[in-house]
């Protein structure tokens, strides 16, 4: 996904100039070009023809770059040039092995059986003759679209359907086709990726009238990306493996910047088959990707992982209010929390805007009181309390009723600001 180009000579291995230069990009955009403190751990090989500089394959490596980003250079154990997962400051914690798949992350898998053959090399070095197989893509919202376009820009053959159609118009002019319903999507690519609001969506766009389950046949995969309870993929599961298609539940972590940036994080659970046959493409559209097991895992990882979330922003919410009430500047405790043992990039990211109550939509409140709303029915069906999340749900309920659902969800802390009315007069 990431690719690393060497800028300098470098001989005879780059692990001897700690000084190289390299050029790290993603998706054909440069992130960074530094002179890095490389430190290789395993072994790089160089070929050289005649006057041409060498050209490396850095099989395993890791090296820091100088401004402070990890780049974790993982053995695809093959001989592909590179395939990166990248972590930075911004990495989620380790995950136990036992969470992850038995595939590595790279992105260099072998040719799996019913497509011709993938690559997950950068859009810089990718072709379309690279990425062969069809891709559908259903629901371009605001996530469904800047994937699909990914998929489109690393040369990926998309197919798109969206209900509103006008929708799909921009990736048209990417060089998208369109199909005017799931169904024919579905029925003329080799994979269908799904990203709809909810559980009723996701039900009706797989297994409605013109449904993608009324297309799709063997040969053909599934993977719902929306985000859903482990009973409504299960149910949408069943209706795809019933054709004899594969099914994969994917739902993603990480919100519009990330979907746009390639940097999504897949949690995903169904066919292992499927998983690893998709991996190169979510690898385009992400930067790290689980496999959590039967379906269901991952709907269950993305509910609990929202559900943190949805808590985290209202709690915020009720801080920088009580805050600026006491006379503090909520600027100010927006710079004290990032600095301390509770910063998250999301406080840093939607603070400053939330103090100037502007609310640009990035994750829709309406969709994170649907994750809260999941949440708490995954926790009752466990007897597990969640009195929090309990609260925090309330107050999106509270903020949907003042007509703030299409905001982003950071406008909860409008639902704290509304006045009390007046006792009634007795
Ligand atoms: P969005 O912008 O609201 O897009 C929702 C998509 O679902 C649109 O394509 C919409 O079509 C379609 N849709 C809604 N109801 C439908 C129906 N009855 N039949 C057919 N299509 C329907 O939402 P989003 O932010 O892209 O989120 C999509 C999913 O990803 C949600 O499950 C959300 O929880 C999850 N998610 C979002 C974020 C985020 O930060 N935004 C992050 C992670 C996960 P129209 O265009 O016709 O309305």
């Amino acid at each position: 996904m990431i690719s690393v180009q060497m800028t300098s000579q470098t001989r005879p291995a780059p692990a001897l100039y700690p000084n190289t230069l390299l050029t790290i990009s993603r998706l054909g955009y440069p992130i960074t070009t530094a002179p890095l403190s490389l430190s290789l751990h395993r072994n790089v090989s160089s070929s050289s023809s005649g006057s041409h500089p060498p050209k490396y394959k850095i099989h395993t490596a890791m090296f820091l770059v100088k401004s402070h980003c990890c780049y974790n250079l993982l053995n695809p154990s093959n001989t592909a040039p590179l395939a990166m997962a990248m972590c930075s400051s911004f990495c989620p914690p380790q995950v136990p092995n036992h969470f992850r798949g038995t595939t590595p992350i790279p992105s260099f898998l072998p040719k799996p059986p019913s497509f011709k053959a993938f690559s997950s090399q950068t859009a810089t070095a990718s072709t379309k003759d690279e990425f062969p197989a069809c891709v559908g893509f259903l629901g371009l919202g605001i996530m469904g679209s800047p994937m699909a376009q990914n998929l489109i820009k690393s040369g990926c053959d998309v197919t798109v359907w969206n209900r509103t159609k006008s929708k799909c118009d921009p990736l048209i002019s990417l060089g998208a086709k369109y199909k005017s319903s799931p169904e024919e999507v579905a029925a003329s690519c080799d994979v269908t990726f799904a990203m709809l609001a909810d559980p009723e969506s996701a039900v009706d766009v797989a297994c409605g009238k013109h449904g993608a389950a009324s297309g799709i046949g063997p040969g053909k995969g599934y993977v719902d990306v929306s985000t859903v309870d482990g009973g409504t993929s299960k149910l949408i599961g069943e209706h795809i493996k019933a054709t004899g298609a594969l099914f994969l539940e994917a739902p993603v972590s990480g919100s519009k910047k990330p979907a746009e940036d390639g940097q999504l994080i897949f949690l995903t659970a169904g066919d292992k088959s499927l998983y690893e046959t998709v991996a190169p493409l979510l690898d385009i559209m992400g930067k790290s990707r689980f496999f959590l097991g039967s379906v269901g895992n991952g709907a269950a990882m993305k509910l609990v992982v929202n559900m943190v979330m949805g808590s985290m922003m209202a709690s915020f919410s009720e801080g920088l209010l009580l805050g600026e009430k006491v006379g503090l500047d909520p600027d100010v405790i927006v710079e004290v929390i990032s600095q301390g043992a509770i910063s998250a990039p999301m406080f840093s990211m939607k603070g400053p805007s939330m103090v100037k109550s502007l609310y640009p939509t990035a994750f829709p409140l309406k969709h994170q009181q649907k994750d809260l709303r999941l949440a708490l029915g995954l926790a009752e069906s466990v007897s597990q309390p969640t009195p929090i999340a309990a609260a925090a749900n309330e107050l999106y309920k509270v903020a949907k009723s003042h007509g703030l659902s299409d905001h982003d969800f950071s406008a909860v802390v409008e639902a704290l600001k509304v006045k009390m009315q007046d006792p009634p007069e007795y």
